[in-house]
């Protein structure tokens, strides 16, 4: 039998395990060292039986279930301990024969909680002071379990004194020990907590009854601070994102924000929550707290766009929680695409970022998608297809390869649409019209609709008659080397390059730690290292033979900083003087030269000679 066929074996587990939830007992008290400790138990009925380890997680369109991390498993039955044997093709799936006379299992193991800074929830997510439980990493279930019949009833006991916040329903409380109202599986891991010594809750506001709550856990009390303004502005993100949509899909809305220099970087949706992860000092500096300024807007617009509503490919078996996968990304540009443009316009519609901020944001995106060379032979839907190899895709040569570009060249094509729909409607109809048709419907709780590529064309043709088809179909199937601008330049706005860095531009620089030559000489340069991870391919560096993975070591025989080396492409424009870059590739040394006189460059949107509709655009909706 394959491992993945669910046909008779679904039926024998559901009729099973519908008789008790099982019982997930977490001991997190050894958080601060990255490990925690289980104890299953569920019913049981003698005969084979095959535990299975989620693998495909929602919202990471990928097998990224932390399998290598899952240690220490156990199992008995009837006193007994009952041997386990892995499935030698199911890396998730352990095997088992329950003995005759027992009637349930026991199951203790631990989890390793990762330290690598990269993996999405996979990825390091504990430290001294602070913890993110994902329950995905923490249970096992029967194979062919239906994700949203199965129980659990979860309890966890964290590190003393430890605060913490999930939109997970709570049954008690006791000291340390908290113990949940029983959920189903597909419930529970899509319900994650935040927890930690430093910690603080805040109401963001109620709509239609429902209340909405960030939760921030930090590796200091300093990083807490979270500024009035910027309160104020999630407060207006919660009216916002109601304006959009018309309606909300849980019963109530938790963002569990994460700030910490030891924990991977990144935002994973739920229905009713968002796993927001970001560096310590987020909420107290400009720069971070200027490029964070979408993430919450985006994680939150995925209560619907990718929670709610899903590209049925994403679903296996049709479930919301098809750990076994595999999950198809083809419709990608939607479930990313659009939630990352409608999460980047309700950040200055909610005052988490200026109207120019935005532009300045959009502009980065369009230039680096329009300089792209991989367009020339990806289209944009194959990068959604191969989002599970994208995501963990090296940085050398990222400009040849493509990455996850449903999400920048989303905002694009969403914006198009948005234009589009403006313009053919007289100003009448916008997108938001088509966010509240496909994304309406009863508040108040959790529920997944799936759609196919012709509901969201049906559903865009209610709004505004118009061939959507090939509007879409040309987008995700274009080779063209230039990055569609349709919506930018019907929007009133140009992309141009000049010398000057933007506040946003700087800001990014300030937060990655590196140096932006992009437009200019081709690389961006590691404050650190003089890291170059990629190479613009047929830019001025590329055509002198620069390779990306290596490292700038001086310029024209003096030590790599940014300032030499912008001083010496101001001497190459104004003097004629080469510049000499002395690049460390693997134990080797080598002088490039190159002969560069277009002076720094960066990308900027100015106004064209089109009305102004991306100023309507990012204007608030609500008081
Ligand atoms: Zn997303």
């Amino acid at each position: 039998m394959s491992i993945r066929c669910f046909g008779a074996l679904a039926v024998f587990s559901v009729s099973l395990f519908a008789q008790g939830p099982v019982t997930l007992r977490v001991d997190a008290t050894d958080a601060p060292r990255r490990l925690f400790h289980v104890h299953m138990s569920m019913q049981a009925k003698a005969g084979p039986l095959t535990l299975v380890y989620p693998e495909w997680i929602p919202g990471e369109h990928g097998p990224t279930g932390p399998i290598t991390n899952f240690v220490g498993l156990e199992v008995k039955g009837g006193g007994k301990t009952i041997p386990w044997k892995r499935d030698s093709v199911n890396m998730f799936a352990f095997h088992i024969d329950v003995p005759a006379g027992v009637t349930a299992i026991d199951m203790t193991y631990d989890f390793i909680a990762p330290s690598e800074s990269s993996g999405f929830s996979a990825g390091a997510s504990a430290t001294t002071e602070l913890a993110v439980v994902s329950w995905n990493q923490l249970l096992l279930y029967p194979e062919g379990a239906d994700p949203e019949t199965i129980q659990y009833q979860a309890n966890l006991k964290l590190p003393n004194s430890w605060k913490y916040g999930t939109a997970l329903p709570i049954r008690r409380e006791t000291g340390n020990e908290i113990e949940f109202q029983p959920a189903s599986m597909e419930t529970l891991i899509d319900s994650p907590l935040s927890a930690g010594a430093h910690y603080k809750t805040v109401e963001l506001g109620t709509d239609r009854g429902l209340p909405h709550y960030l939760h921030i856990a930090a590796d200091s009390d300093a990083a807490l601070d979270l500024k009035p303004e910027t309160q104020a502005a999630l407060e207006k993100l919660v009216k916002e994102e109601g304006a959009v949509f018309n309606s909300r899909h849980y019963r109530d809305y938790h963002f569990l924000l994460t700030l910490s220099d030891h924990v991977a970087h990144f935002g994973l949706e739920h229905h009713e929550s968002s796993d927001d992860r970001v560096g310590e000092r987020t909420l107290v500096d400009d720069s971070p707290r200027t490029l964070a300024g979408s993430l919450l807007p985006h994680e939150f617009t995925h209560s619907w766009n990718g929670k709610f509503r899903r590209p049925a490919g994403l679903t296996p078996d049709g479930k919301d929680g098809g750990y076994h996968g595999p999950m198809k990304g083809d419709l990608l540009w939607v479930y990313e695409g659009l939630t990352d443009y409608l999460g980047d316009i309700l950040a200055p519609r909610s005052g988490l970022w200026t109207p120019e901020q935005y532009r300045d944001f959009l502009g980065d995106a369009a230039a680096n998608l329009d300089n792209e060379y991989g367009r020339r032979w990806r289209p944009l839907e194959d990068t959604a297809v191969a989002a599970q190899l994208l995501y963990s895709a090296p940085a050398d040569y990222d400009n040849m390869r493509r990455n996850v570009d449903y999400y920048p060249e989303g905002d694009l094509i969403w914006l198009e649409a948005d234009v589009t729909i403006r313009k053919m409607s007289k100003g009448a109809k916008s997108l938001m019209d088509f966010t509240r048709l496909f994304y309406g419907g009863a508040s108040g709780k959790p529920e997944m609709k799936t759609y196919e590529f012709n509901d969201v064309v049906a559903a865009l043709n209610t709004v505004q008659p118009y061939d959507w088809a090939k509007f879409l179909n040309d987008r995700l199937h274009s080779t063209s080397p230039h990055a569609p601008m349709g919506g930018i330049e019907g929007s009133g706005w140009k992309l141009v390059y000049d010398a000057n860095r933007s506040d946003y531009q700087k800001a990014v620089e300030e937060v990655r730690k590196a140096s932006d030559f992009w437009y200019s000489l081709g690389f961006w340069v590691k404050d650190e290292d003089g890291s170059l991870n990629d190479v613009m391919i047929e830019s001025p560096a590329f055509k002198a033979g620069v390779t990306p993975s290596t490292r700038l070591i001086a310029v024209n025989n003096r030590s790599y900083t940014s300032s030499v080396l912008r001083e010496a492409m101001r001497a190459n424009q104004k003097e004629g003087k080469p510049i000499e870059l002395l690049i460390k590739n693997g134990e080797y040394f080598k002088t490039y030269q190159i002969d560069y006189k277009g002076g720094e460059r960066y990308p900027h949107l100015v106004r064209n000679d089109q009305p102004d509709l991306l100023t309507q655009i990012v204007a608030g909706l609500t008081k």
